[in-house]
């Protein structure tokens, strides 16, 4: 890294022209092409298979594998028409990554010739070495083997690349004696789970004909673009995603000028690939916008059944990252790249329903006489409530502890937003009498030429983790890199103990001879009487907040990984999973090790870095200027001028307090003896975290002292503004 390096990279930079921007093709000509729909199956199955696939996808019948010859005929038929030749299981291992194995359609025949070939067996299972990825000791070396096995409620889809197109199947990750080593086959679990005890309630609440229930979700995903030529002459952008370093600029987000404001053209030629590439995957894009931190952007598409959602989101990350490389930036989905500018997340809206009784969170316009919704809501404050915990341990990893319990938002305490109509709806559940709900009202904005509009019975709140957003929780704690299924299986689970809770609690007291109505307003007392605590409308930054919510309302506040990760370990919890059948407990324990793991592995990576770092960038570049200026204040002094010697004091003061301070981070780095990995972890974030900061400190300070030309490493100013 060279003082030249940051000079090119501007004036590469400054050079650059959007890529030409393409006609927008109609929606419906662009719309699934590179899904294999049902449509597409409906077209090209037997009467009798595409009936019985359907059944599957749509109503959770059991996978009859007898027809899968069938299927990976069609599927093979229609994606090398597309041009694929290699087709891959995808699957989602427990690193929040994307993984595939890619093998070839080829098959040669015993006379030398080749033809292409999808049998159903290889459509169903497939044997991807995959060793090497993270287990927690669900597989030792020696007895390595992991299968993959078809999802059939996801769609396949070909991926095209410059480098050709692939037929993608989504499946799940597991090891040979069965157990989950993946992310989606627990949210396979969780979802049934909760399935069965919403339909539960459901009956208990008279509906006959119940169809399986669903989680839903729409995940708003944020993340930061840079210009290629400035992340690639920053190491820390490249290793760690974030900058190490770095002083904050002049200007930052104060005027909140880029929030919502025009798209810059490159961006915006970017978000149009995206956006057509989304639409091919038959993935609803629907809004996109800045974000409140200069070259922050955020992209969200329509919801859908929790499983496609999770996949297709994991599309979407690696679709902005390979986009955003054509278009020569580098896409951070980091969730604190730039220290001192708003982080990104991930919000992950969600809610439950089925095809006969709907959005089972829909509140209508007179909640307070809809029980079914109550029913469920309060299922959910329940669940909050008990598992809270939980919430934040399935959000906590190294880079999401920069927004969480640091000085932004939400904060780490998980508490529940309802909305001043049905906070009061619920409080007058707590009081034994439900009265009834405000109105929404008519909104007049007093200009006859505008609309009169019906106005929203609750405000939004912005500070708090885990809103009722309408129609659907938002849970807001969500890092802008996770995988969304960690998130789900945790609500899903939650609620599916909270709804089991609540029909064992209905049939008891119905068999006791209370009504319905009654019955279930006993429950919803119950609730309130246990669980209100956790319901919170104010400000969730205040430190008044703070204390009131751990001193007076008994909830957690987990700052850091360290703190939230051992959650997963506590008996309540590995209670909780196996009861609703969704891991067992080693199951649980080897995302515990897992997860610690990469935690430990993140901030060894970063700590060694802020070391190479300042030793071979910033000290040589601080010491060059350092050189020039004793040279300048020598030259002076020996025409008789004393100029000012405070500023090289400054410099090597700074100079020496940075290398003093990387002297006691290699030390702290050098201790391995260990009782336990949670000790380590906590080591990591008590120690080893603020001296890194420390060594920043002086970095940036020294930024601040040492002559522009002299500083290698492109700063805040150029990477957030010069687009
Ligand atoms: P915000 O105001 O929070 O920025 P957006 O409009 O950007 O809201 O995003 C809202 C998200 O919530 C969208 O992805 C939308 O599809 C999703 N959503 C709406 N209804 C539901 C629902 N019933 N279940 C899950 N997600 C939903
Ligand atoms: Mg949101």
């Amino acid at each position: 890294m060279s003082y030249g390096t940051r000079v090119q990279a501007i004036s590469q930079v400054t050079d650059r022209k959007p890529l030409p921007s393409k006609i927008p093709q109609r929606l419906e000509a662009l719309w699934a092409t590179d899904v294999f729909t049902l449509s597409k199956m409906q077209a090209s199955l037997p009467k009798d298979v595409f009936k019985s696939v359907k059944n599957t996808i749509l109503t959770g019948g059991k996978l009859d594998v007898s027809i899968a010859g069938a299927v990976a005929a069609a599927m093979k038929d229609w994606a090398t028409s597309k041009g694929a030749l290699y087709y891959a299981h995808v699957f989602y291992p427990m690193t929040n990554a994307t993984a595939e194995k890619h093998d070839g359609f080829i098959s040669v025949q015993s006379d030398g010739s080749v033809i292409t070939e999808f049998t159903g067996k290889v459509l169903v299972q497939g044997e991807p070495d995959g060793s090497s990825f993270p287990n927690g000791g669900l597989r030792s070396t020696f007895e390595a083997r992991g299968y993959t096995a078809w999802d059939v409620t996801s769609p396949a889809y070909v991926m095209e690349t410059d480098n050709g197109v692939t037929l993608c199947i989504p499946t799940v990750f597991i090891s040979w004696t069965g157990e989950a080593l993946d992310k989606k086959t627990p949210l396979l679990r969780s979802i049934s789970s909760m399935s069965k005890a919403a339909t539960r309630v459901l009956k208990l609440l008279g509906h006959t004909e119940v169809a399986p229930v669903n989680s839903s979700c729409g995940a708003e995903q944020e993340y930061f673009l840079v210009d290629a030529h400035f992340a690639h002459s920053r190491p820390d952008l490249l290793l760690t995603g974030r900058t190490l370093f770095g002083k904050p600029a002049a200007k930052g987000q104060q005027f909140d000028d880029h929030y919502f404001g025009a798209i810059p053209e490159r961006v915006q030629v970017f978000m149009q690939e995206v956006e057509e590439r989304m639409y091919r995957l038959g993935i609803p894009a629907k809004t996109r916008h800045n974000e409140v931190a200069p070259g922050q952007f955020e992209i969200a598409p329509f919801f859908e059944a929790a499983n496609v959602a999770s996949d297709h989101q994991q599309l979407i990350m690696t679709l902005l990252k390979s986009t955003a490389k054509k278009h020569g930036f580098v896409c951070l989905l980091h969730e604190k790249p730039f220290a001192g500018i708003n982080g990104s997340g991930k919000h992950v809206n969600w809610s439950v329903g089925n095809a006969t009784q709907g959005n089972l969170l829909d509140p209508g316009d007179t909640p307070h006489a809809n029980m079914q919704f109550l029913l469920f809501c309060g299922a959910v404050i329940r669940g909050v409530h008990k598992y809270g915990p939980l919430l934040r341990a399935v959000v906590a990893t190294a880079s999401n502890d920069h927004r969480l319990g640091a000085n932004e938002a939400p904060p780490a305490i998980i508490s529940v937003y309802l909305g001043s109509q049905l906070e009061k709806v619920f409080d007058q559940i707590s009081q034994g009498q439900i009265e009834g709900s405000d109105a929404p009202g008519l909104m007049d904005l007093g200009v006859d030429t505008l609309p009169v509009f019906p106005k929203d019975p609750g405000d939004r709140n912005r500070t708090s983790p885990f809103a009722f957003t309408g129609n659907r929780f938002e849970f807001r704690a969500v890092g802008s890199n996770q995988s969304v299924s960690g998130p789900l299986v945790a609500m899903n689970t939650i609620l599916a103990d909270s709804l089991t809770w609540v029909a064992d609690n209905l049939e008891s007291r119905m068999k006791a001879g209370e009504d319905l109505k009654t019955a279930a307003q006993g429950v919803l007392k119950e609730i309130m009487d246990k669980h209100r605590n956790v319901i919170f409308g104010g400000n969730g930054y205040s430190p008044e907040w703070h204390k009131m919510a751990v001193e007076e309302r008994g909830l957690a506040n987990l700052r850091t990984t360290a703190d939230a990760l051992p959650v997963l370990k506590a008996d309540y919890i590995e209670e909780l999973f196996a009861r609703m059948g969704v891991l067992t407990p080693v199951e649980l324990e080897s995302r515990f090790d897992v997860y610690a793991e990469q935690y430990l592995l993140a901030i060894e990576v970063e700590a060694k870095l802020v070391v190479s770092m300042a030793k071979t960038i910033i000290y040589p570049a601080a010491v060059r200027y350092l050189s020039e200026l004793s040279l300048a204040i020598a030259n002076a002094a020996a025409i008789g001028i004393e100029m000012d010697k405070e500023r090289a004091q400054t410099v090597s003061n700074l100079i020496k307090l940075l290398m003093d301070g990387v002297s006691k981070l290699s030390a702290a780095m050098a201790k391995d003896d260990f009782d336990s990995i949670e000790e380590h972890m906590q080591y990591s974030a008590q120690t080893i975290r603020p001296l890194m900061d420390q060594v920043r400190e002086y970095a940036d300070t020294l930024e601040g002292e040492v002559a522009d030309n002299f500083w290698p490493l492109p700063t805040y100013q150029e990477m957030l503004f010069v687009k």
